[in-house]
């Protein structure tokens, strides 16, 4: 047997198998946009951490800033003592809020508390306790964040009870019938029969959906919930924890529809790799909790914050977003073509280079063909490209790359991509 083989054991003997495995290899290096196994073996990484990389595998930039932090001082609680990075970070999160008006950011560990923290500081801001969030949506693991869940079958599970005042409107999915209209009238209803509109604190949404399968909110959506916020005094939160930093060609996925959130949720890239996340937003908002009511022992580390540093430095003169666009279109334009040649890619979707394919067994059924997506996964893996699924289905194929892969890289992840789609 191999060393992978004993390690793979002892994962089964010492690890509850509700930690699930996309891939069974055990990495041992990585840089860029590559991945090598303990065996040797070369991989393109297209799932990049679960979308924590969009910089890619230790960027010298993020290294060296993080070493240097470690070496100056590693921890204090920003509760106990100050420290410059958590405020030069969050000073330029707030010059970056795509929202109206001054801006203040508070940092956490974990995308799941990120969502936590929004509501926390929603409730407080209006005095209200109801939160919707839509059908699809991923939010986190803790108890508040798998009940905003809408993909509730992996997530919920029998984990209950869950926290009140929770309530779901559909998400606008046309291929599955529900266009912006009907989802808007879902809404309406849910005001109608089951929560007074007054007594809503926030509407949370991703706007380009993660675990729910890279389905994009459209701009008449956004715009749509945007007014309904306005109207019944309720708080919009984006939660921009995978579409954020740059995945989409946009610093934030929102920025494309001009539309203005009042809190945002980020996480994972933000970091490089380091666990950070937070939530920005309108500073008489983000000043509702008293003292005490934020914070915890690890947010807004100080090697955290020295890697986030990095990663804005990495984005600030435009030149990164730009190439990320430039990725982005060509992932398009290869996707189209290989559905052009292959019936069972039902739709390539996404928002630049947040781009996933959607399996079916036909484009007429539209019926998701999960099999064929693990197929797939599978077969790239043995090509040398790890890939992960999504979507309410697991039929959706989505891609995570780092935005710095070059073009030479690109034609080689693509040439394996194919080849594995094909052969699957
Ligand atoms: N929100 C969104 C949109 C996410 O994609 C995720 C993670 O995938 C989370 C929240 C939860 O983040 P974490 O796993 O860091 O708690």
């Amino acid at each position: 047997t191999t060393r992978t083989d004993d390690l793979l054991a002892l994962r089964h003997s010492e690890v509850p198998r509700g930690v699930s495995l996309a891939h069974p290899i055990v990495a041992a290096r990585a840089e860029g946009v590559k991945l090598w196994d303990i065996e040797g073996r070369e991989y393109h990484d297209w799932v990049g951490g679960i979308g924590v990389l969009n910089v890619g595998h230790s960027h010298p930039a993020v290294v060296a800033a993080v070493q240097a932090q470690l070496a100056a001082v590693t921890h204090t609680a920003f509760q106990v003592t100050l420290y410059e990075p958590y405020l030069r970070l969050a000073q330029r999160l707030n010059a970056r809020f795509p929202g109206t008006g001054p801006a203040k950011t508070l940092f956490l560990t974990t995308g799941a508390e990120a969502t936590e923290n929004a509501i926390k500081i929603a409730r407080a801001a209006t005095n209200r306790p109801a939160v919707i969030s839509f059908t699809h949506s991923f939010h986190g693991r803790t108890l508040l964040g798998m009940t905003l869940t809408g993909k509730k079958a992996t997530y919920a599970q029998n984990f209950g009870p869950f926290a009140p005042d929770v309530y779901h409107a559909p998400f606008p999915y046309d291929y599955r019938g529900t266009g912006v209209e009907q989802a808007l009238e879902g809404m309406r209803e849910l005001f109608r029969t089951t929560v007074d509109p007054s007594r809503v604190a926030a509407i949370i949404l991703e706007p380009v959906l993660g675990e729910g399968g890279f389905l994009p909110a459209p701009v008449e959506f956004l715009h749509a919930l945007r007014g309904i916020c306005d109207q019944h005094g309720i708080l919009f939160i984006a939660d921009e924890i995978q579409s954020g930093v740059g995945r989409t060609g946009d610093f934030w996925a929102i920025e494309a529809s001009g539309v203005q959130p009042d809190l945002l949720c980020f996480a994972k890239s933000i970091g490089a790799g380091l666990p950070i996340s937070g939530v920005t937003g309108r500073a008489e908002i983000m000043d509702a909790p008293l003292p005490g009511g934020l914070g915890g022992t690890y947010a807004g580390n100080p090697l955290a914050c020295a890697a986030g540093l990095a990663v804005l430095d990495l984005f600030e003169d435009g030149t990164l977003l730009a190439h990320a666009r430039h990725v982005g279109q060509r992932l398009r334009a290869a996707f189209t073509d290989l559905q052009g040649d292959i019936g069972a890619i039902g739709d390539v979707r996404g928002q630049g280079p947040m781009i996933a394919l959607e399996l079916v067994k036909d484009r007429v059924s539209r019926e998701p063909d999960p099999d064929l997506a693990t197929r797939i996964v599978e077969e790239a893996r043995d090509q040398g490209l790890l890939l992960l699924k999504a979507g309410m289905y697991a039929n959706v194929i989505r891609v995570l790359l780092p935005l710095t892969v070059t073009d030479e890289e690109l034609d080689e992840g693509l040439e394996r991509f194919e080849g594995a789609v094909r052969a699957a």
